[in-house]
């Protein structure tokens, strides 16, 4: 153990320890004592706090006593007779770091200035933990570089992020050198920052680090099951569960090495392209806990082998980077060398069996001009046609597989695609088509891909591209012909006439008591799981997380509880749950994980329900947003009067049909109504209503907020609700 590090690391907490002293005082002088504290739009109080001692900060003045907490870690400055040879000091010095720089943070949402400005996100909301947490569990994020500082220049900082996007990381940026940010950097540089594209610009301050450790300690939470306060667990959970270093870049203050042993006590060690002492024995990190003077071209290989990341790339030809990371980038128009489809042309995919002798392997054919013929901002017709031949393959499998088109297009850099079958949407930007991108490439991707992940089913695929218009709609006609089919199929299919379910329990990573029963007329509740889809996933992978339920016999067909389903839902629960209803809300309601599109929340005065859909952020009329609703009703519990649940559940014939069904529904947000609205009108009208009529009555954000302002616009609407029995 270095003792200029120790002696660095302590005089930083110090310095950090005062500044939080200061605005805490400021921030109760302006706001009062009781004054609320708190990240907006998240429910783990002060996350590093809360998780580490277990201490809820509400208001202001609960910071005082985290203030004792700080002061008791802090060590007293190092000087030769104090010095021991062994981390502890400087660890607790970090800790004491943290809680200091979190205190600062959220002094600053209330007095400024405001974390969240310009291209700075400040804290993460607790959608964005969700969604984004979960792939810090089921692996399709290994974990995040959290970098410090800035590069020597915009080249480096764009090559280093490219390369760490490329393993699937995320990178939390914060702090700053001599006033340059990565952050900045990279925006100079013309790179998408955001969520979307793992690359979050939290701050420009040194504390603004405290987002990506607060991070951590809350996907530890609610994703590893650690308890607030069991300190000891969660440094451990994040350890060994999530990927994580620092990327120091620039001189190292004092208040740098303050914050790093912090971020060391998770296990998270620290890469320095400058020349500071290195700590390299083991001990709480995995391997080293401080590597530095690394040069730029070798620093995020020296950062992915110091903390043992294992990530697979696979080398697919074609002259763009491929990774998970780039699936949520946009193409805006000005970027954007070509475009297809999204209604400006005619265009569609489809995925089809063949017989084995009919696909000739890795064939890709482009028949009509290339993209690279267009000029920029130029568009093509397009038909990707994908052939597929396997012993194991099924024509129930073709919908699935062709889905995964969106995923795999999406994961190239460069290549953005939206919609499916005959509604695609696809574009070429111009750095991708620089780089010598043209649709061939395409087809070249779609081959790897496929083998790649369904190689147990898969073992020819072919691929042709039409760009000519005529030829484009006539194999669309034949296309949409399959679409209508394979919807049919499923839209003529009651749970009455078949005798088996399909369970998911995908999300048990993360609930570990959730089980999705998916039947015909209720699908998974993330909205990505058809009955269809989960018979040929089961076929597709036996062992996997889609199993059969043999139905049995019906105990309530009203409720909709089968004996065999209850047994199969008390085994796969660990025997948390003894019964599930497939169609009810109050009695044995299915549980709820995480991803659900939608919320239905009773709305007791009213006799009826609401329906919140996820992308609705505002409050609701049940008085909590979504968020503090997903909250409440996920992570694996039955929650009677509330059921996350899908889209397309709520045109279905057995929606929460113990409870009435859809007569039920007295308000939902306007564009969840639009969306849905095609489909809904056809159930509006097997129940014996006039569509516009009864969507009319049924409230939204623009008629009613409040619980009491529906209950007011039902009445004076008749809403039929009226005439049904009381839910309780
Ligand atoms: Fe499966 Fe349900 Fe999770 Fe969707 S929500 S992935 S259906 S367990
Ligand atoms: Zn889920």
């Amino acid at each position: 153990m270095s003792k200029i590090i120790a002696s660095a690391a302590i005089r930083g907490a110090h310095k950090i320890a005062k500044e939080a002293e200061g605005i805490l005082t400021k921030a109760i002088s302006e706001k009062g004592e009781d004054c609320r504290v708190e990240f907006p739009n998240t429910g783990y109080y002060m996350p590093i706090i809360y998780s580490m001692t277990g201490m809820a900060v509400e208001k202001l003045s609960d910071f005082k006593e985290v203030m004792q907490e700080i002061k008791g870690l802090l060590p007293p400055h190092v000087n030769d007779d104090l010095w021991v040879p062994y981390l502890g000091h400087t660890l607790d010095a970090g800790m004491a770091t943290l809680f200091a720089e979190e205190m600062i943070e959220a002094c600053k949402y209330l007095i400024g200035p405001n974390p969240v400005d310009d291209i700075w996100l400040g804290a993460a909301d607790d959608i964005i933990l969700r969604e984004r947490g979960i792939q810090f569990v089921d692996g399709t994020a290994p974990g995040f570089a959290a970098i410090v500082g800035a590069a020597p220049n915009v080249e480096t900082a764009v090559e280093i992020a490219r390369k760490l996007q490329e393993r699937s990381l995320y990178v939390f940026m914060s702090g700053h050198n001599n006033g340059t940010t990565f952050s900045e950097q990279l925006a100079e540089g013309g790179v998408q920052l955001g969520w979307e594209t793992r690359l979050i610009p939290f701050g420009r301050e040194i504390t603004s680090a405290i987002y990506a450790l607060g991070f951590a300690s809350r996907a530890a939470l609610s994703f590893g099951g650690v308890q607030a306060g069991d300190f000891r667990r969660n440094l451990l959970y994040n350890k060994n569960r999530i990927f994580a270093f620092v990327m120091a870049m620039g001189e190292v203050t004092d208040e740098w090495y303050a914050t790093a042993a912090g971020a060391i006590n998770y296990g998270f060690p620290v890469i320095a392209d400058s020349d500071i002492p290195e700590i390299l024995p083991t001990g709480v990190c995995t391997y080293e806990h401080v590597v530095s003077n690394i040069p730029y071209d070798q620093i995020v290989e020296k950062a992915v082998e110091v903390r043992g990341l294992k990530v697979k790339i696979t080398e697919i030809p074609i002259p763009v980077s491929v990774s998970p990371a780039f699936e949520g980038e946009r193409i805006r128009k000005e970027e954007m060398h070509c475009e297809f489809g999204g209604q400006r042309t005619p265009a569609f995919e489809w995925l089809r069996m063949r017989d084995i002798s009919e696909v000739e392997d890795a064939n890709v054919e482009v028949i009509g001009p290339d993209s690279d013929s267009l000029e920029p901002g130029g568009r093509l017709p397009l038909g990707i046609i994908v052939e597929v031949a396997g012993r194991k393959m099924q024509p129930d499998f073709e919908p699935v597989l062709e889905r995964q088109i969106h995923t795999f297009l999406n994961e190239a850099q460069g290549l953005w695609h939206m919609g499916q079958r005959d509604i695609n949407w696809v574009r070429i930007s111009k750095g991708a088509a620089k780089a010598g991108f043209t649709l061939e490439h395409i087809g070249k991707l779609l081959h790897a891909k496929l083998h790649d992940e369904y190689s147990s089913i898969l073992d020819k695929v072919q691929v042709k591209i039409y760009t000519d218009e005529k030829q484009v709609e006539e194999l669309r006609q034949q296309a949409q012909a399959v679409y209508t089919d394979r919807d049919a199929r499923l839209a003529g299919m009651q749970d009455e006439d078949i005798d088996t379910f399909y369970s998911c329990t995908l999300c048990q990573s993360f609930a570990p008591n959730h089980v999705c029963v998916v039947s015909p007329e209720r699908p998974g509740l993330c909205g990505a799981y058809s009955w269809l889809d989960c018979r040929a996933a089961f076929e597709i992978t036996p062992s996997g997380p889609n199993q059969p339920i043999a139905k049995g016999s019906c105990v309530d067909p009203t409720i909709g509880q089968w004996d065999k389903v209850n047994e199969f839902v008390i085994k796969t629960s660990g025997g948390n749950i003894e019964r599930m209803s497939q169609y009810s809300m109050i009695a044995d309601p299915m549980t709820s994980c995480g991803c659900f599109e939608c919320i239905a929340a009773v709305l007791p005065s009213t006799g009826g329900i609401m329906i919140v859909n996820r992308e609705y952020s505002d409050m609701t009329p049940c008085g909590m947003k979504f968020s503090t609703l997903a909250g409440t009703v996920g992570g694996g519990q039955q929650t009677p009067g509330f059921i996350g649940h899908s889209k397309h559940y709520i045109c279905s014939k057995k929606f929460i049909h113990a409870e009435g069904g859809i007569q039920r529904i007295v308000w939902m947000p306007k564009v969840l109504k639009e969306e849905i609205k095609d489909a809904l009108s056809e159930r509006i009208k097997e129940i014996g209503f006039e569509p516009e009529e009864f969507l009319a009555k049924i409230a939204d954000e623009t008629t009613a907020t409040t619980e009491e302002e529906v209950l007011e616009f039902i009445t004076k609407n008749e809403h039929p609700v009226a005439t049904l029995e009381p839910m309780f």
